[in-house]
């Protein structure tokens, strides 16, 4: 079938409108017209190649929120007008262990990302949310709560469970002192998620501009990460640190603020490596440094539903698809509040 979206044609170039070909869904597969895709980092990060291995021409887009347009014949879960979300994978092996233990993230053999992934039905290549409708497997849809404002829910498809998931992960809950690094897409959903899992939690930025809405989103303190006497203050005071810097940085000036058994966990990918860690900083009160990726399907719904009895949702801005190349040299200084949304009614057919 005929879809349209924006699509990179290469490393080096601005994105622009491009005309292309989905599968037509068959039996277990579910239509959807796309209300809205969020902009998160990797999507700049793979647009530029930043990661290596990425293929062109590229549709990015994996916080994808739209209705049920169709569902093929064997289809149980969803029905036609059914608001729904598409996260980072639309399919994986569904027989390795991690499959069988609902870590798709973690599949053996390499899950279907929403993107510049092989796809199992025609070998082609996936597209993602950056168009106006997609084909997905109904195991990988997840299922939506209307009563919330949409376009803030679409941010949740990645950046809210790639932090739900290591807060869930780490027992994150009341009486923790919890800090999240960074106030970007993942970061100010991390504020939100900690907050409402009961921690206590501080925001620790580079931006001095960005400390009353830190205080907004729920953060009962706020350090300032080039204050050094700030950051001495807080040594040996977290349970758990929440990392989603997208820039290789000297861990161990977040890594000296752990408290015995601390655990930082990183969930920011540098096109670059970050120094080396220092052991002895690790050594000294038994501390770790983890990586997480995004979140399972059933852990994903599971986020959906605490952000809905909680009423969480992101803040975004808006914009129009045509705006796509400004919101990525925007999101490069550091400048989005805190999530960029495209509406899809801005993209022409
Ligand atoms: P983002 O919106 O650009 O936020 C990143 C934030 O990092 C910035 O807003 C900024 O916050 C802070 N920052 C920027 N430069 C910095 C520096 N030099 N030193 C310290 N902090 C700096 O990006 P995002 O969409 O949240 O994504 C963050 C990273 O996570 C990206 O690498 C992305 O690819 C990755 N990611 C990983 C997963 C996963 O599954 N692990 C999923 C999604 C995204 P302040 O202004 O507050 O300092
Ligand atoms: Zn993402």
């Amino acid at each position: 079938m005929k879809s349209v979206g924006y699509a990179a044609q290469t490393s080096d170039k601005p994105l622009q409108h491009f005309s292309f070909e989905r599968r037509e869904p068959g039996e277990q597969d579910v239509q959807i017209d796309i209300l809205y895709c969020g902009v998160c980092h990797s999507d700049l990060h793979l647009a530029r190649n930043e990661w290596g291995g990425s293929v062109f021409p590229m549709v990015p887009g994996h916080e994808i929120v739209g209705k049920v347009a169709k569902v093929g014949s064997k289809v149980t879960k969803f029905k036609v007008g059914d608001t729904v979300g598409v996260g980072c994978m639309v399919d994986s092996c569904k027989h390795c262990e991690n499959c069988d233990d609902g870590y798709e993230q973690y599949c053996d053999n390499g899950f279907i990302a929403t993107y510049n992934s092989e796809e199992k039905q025609t070998g082609g290549m996936t597209y993602g949310g950056y168009s106006n409708n997609i084909v997905v497997t109904e195991d990988f849809v997840l299922r939506v709560d209307d009563s919330l404002d949409l376009a803030g829910v679409a941010p949740l498809l990645c950046a809210g469970i790639t932090t739900y998931s290591p807060l869930r992960h780490w027992g994150v809950k009341a009486g923790h002192k919890v800090a999240v690094v960074g106030l970007g897409g993942l970061g100010h959903m991390g504020v939100k998620l900690a907050k409402a899992m009961g921690a206590e939690v501080t925001m620790i930025t580079t931006s001095p501009s960005k400390v009353s809405d830190a205080k907004r989103l729920g953060a009962d303190h706020v350090i300032i990460s080039k204050n050094e006497d700030e950051m001495k203050a807080a040594r040996n005071r977290f349970d758990f640190i929440l990392n989603t810097v997208a820039v290789p940085h000297n861990l161990d000036d977040y890594s000296n603020l752990l408290r015995r058994d601390g655990n930082m966990t990183l969930v920011g990918l540098p096109a670059e490596p970050h120094p080396s860690p220092s052991v002895g900083v690790l050594i000294g009160k038994r501390r770790s440094i983890a990586g997480s990726l995004i979140g399972g399907i059933a852990e994903t719904q599971e986020m959906l539903d605490f952000c809905a009895e909680h009423g969480i949702t992101a803040d975004i801005e808006m914009i129009d698809i045509s705006t796509i190349n400004d919101a990525y040299e925007r999101m490069l200084k550091s400048d989005v509040k805190y999530r960029f949304v495209i509406d899809m009614e801005t993209l022409s057919a």
